[in-house]
Formats: structure tokens, C-alpha cells, sequence
């Protein structure tokens, strides 16, 4: 298992917004997270790069606690790419620049390899002809399938999304979740969370439904999708399929 989620808790405040949840991804899985807004899917995900501390439980990847003070936290941290709803991308860097940065700063890359890999990146998501292009000049689908090249040029073994597609037009949201589905095909371990489940039936190797703090149901996506057995995913699929 690469990662391994045990009695996760975490409250701001007296607002207790994750109230003990386990979970584990093994390696090359693909693992999507439903459910309604506010249930606390972000907190989760953001709990998995300590973007989030933990107000208690235990969350281990790779086989390093996030808890354990003697972990190197930002080592870790270099494991796990993230992809948010908004995408980011620094304005006054050409598309190139944004996804060579990180590997020149933190990784002591040269200039010359984290560009050679950049242009990779870009090809890999369909935009080798964007390269110096400016972010404003691209549409959202174009940036976030930049905001994904720009989290691939660390080398994570992990991709965790949030919602990458909730804040696009209708007809940029397959082009995104069409590199995500190549990302999968090559093994990539996922946590996405998503409102598109299509996607989530396609590509999820296991679906969760959380709600109110709590992963209240977990399986195969024919299982969730199909025969929910909790009320409450039933409702939620109900709403919204
Ligand atoms: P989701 O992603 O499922 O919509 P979130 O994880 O964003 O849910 O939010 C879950 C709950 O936690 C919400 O009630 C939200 O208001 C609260 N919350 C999230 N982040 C913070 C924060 N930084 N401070 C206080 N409350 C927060
Ligand atoms: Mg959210």
C-alpha cells in the first residue's frame, strides 16, 4: 500500500470535518472520491500532502508517517503531485517556464534537462505547440492540462486531483479527464476526487462516497454505481445521476 489512511480525524476549531477515516491505495490504483459538497473530500486529499495537519490518526506514505516528526516532510511532499480545481499557473511565465520551474528550484535539475523534459510533459498532454505561450492566451481545459504536466515534471508516484475539472466550460472537461485516463492506463496511482462519474466508473479501480467526515461506502464502481448499500449514497446517486 502506498498510502495508508488509519482513524483519520481533523478538526478547525470545535468543527470537527473529518470524523476518523481509513484508507488504503496500493500502488498503480486508481481511487475516485464522491460525494456531496462540504462532506470533507478536499480536507482529505489536502490531509494526504499535509497541506492540512492531522488533528489526529495516522496517515503513511510510502511508507513514511506524515505524524512521525523524524519523517522529511518536504521529501515526501515531492512524491505527491497535486491538481486543484483552479489551476494556478504563474501569469507572467510561458507555459514552459511553469512546468520547468519546480524541477530547476527543487530538484536541481539544469535548465537544459527540465526543459527537454517539459517539452516531454507537453507532448504527453497534447500541447507541444503552447510551449511559449502565456497562460492567459490558453483556454482552462489547456491550463489545467498544463497545471498536470507542470505536477508530472517532479517525477510523483502519486497524483491526487480536486475537482480538476469542476471549473470548466462543459467542452473542455473531456480533453482534461482524457490525459487523467492515459495517466491511469500507465499505472499512475490516483486519489481523484470528482463530480464526473462517468470517469469515476471508467477509470476508478475503487469508488468512495464520503459524507459528513466520513467514508460511509467503498467498492468496485459497478458496486457503488450499480447496488449502493448505504441510504445515504443512494440519495446522493439519486441527485445527481
Ligand atoms: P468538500 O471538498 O467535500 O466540499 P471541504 O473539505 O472543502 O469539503 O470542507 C469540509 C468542511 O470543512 C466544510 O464545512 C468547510 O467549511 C470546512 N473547512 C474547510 N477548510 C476549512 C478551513 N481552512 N477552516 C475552517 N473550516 C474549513
Ligand atoms: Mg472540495
Amino acid at each position: 500500500m502506498i498510502i495508508e489512511v488509519t482513524d483519520l480525524h481533523k478538526s478547525f476549531g470545535d468543527h470537527e470535518v473529518l470524523s476518523g477515516i481509513d484508507l488504503s491505495v496500493a500502488e498503480q490504483e486508481v481511487v475516485c472520491i464522491i460525494g456531496p459538497s462540504g462532506s470533507g473530500k478536499s480536507t482529505f486529499l489536502r490531509c494526504l500532502n499535509l497541506l492540512e495537519d492531522v488533528t489526529s490518526g495516522e496517515v503513511v506514505i510510502d511508507g513514511h508517517s506524515l505524524t512521525d516528526k523524524r519523517t522529511d516532510i518536504d521529501g515526501v511532499r515531492a512524491e505527491i503531485g497535486m491538481v486543484f480545481q483552479q489551476f494556478n499557473l504563474f501569469p507572467h511565465k510561458s507555459v514552459v517556464e511553469n512546468i520547468m520551474l519546480a524541477p530547476v528550484k527543487v530538484r536541481g535539475l539544469s535548465k537544459a534537462a527540465a526543459r527537454e523534459r517539459a517539452l516531454a510533459l507537453l507532448e504527453k498532454v497534447g500541447l507541444q505547440d503552447k510551449a511559449s505561450a502565456y497562460p492567459s492566451s490558453l483556454s482552462g481545459g489547456q491550463q489545467q492540462r498544463v497545471a498536470i504536466a507542470r505536477a508530472l515534471a517532479m517525477e510523483p508516484k502519486i497524483m491526487l486531483f480536486d475537482e480538476p475539472t469542476s471549473a470548466l466550460d462543459p467542452e473542455l472537461v473531456g480533453e482534461v479527464l482524457a490525459v487523467m485516463k492515459d495517466l491511469a492506463q500507465e499505472g499512475m496511482t490516483m486519489v481523484v476526487v470528482t463530480h464526473e462519474m462517468g470517469f469515476a466508473r471508467e477509470v476508478g479501480d475503487r469508488v468512495c462516497f464520503m459524507d459528513n467526515g466520513l467514508l460511509v461506502e467503498q467498492g468496485t464502481p459497478e458496486a457503488i454505481f450499480d447496488s449502493p448499500q448505504e441510504t445515504r449514497t443512494r440519495e446522493f446517486l439519486d441527485k445527481i445521476l
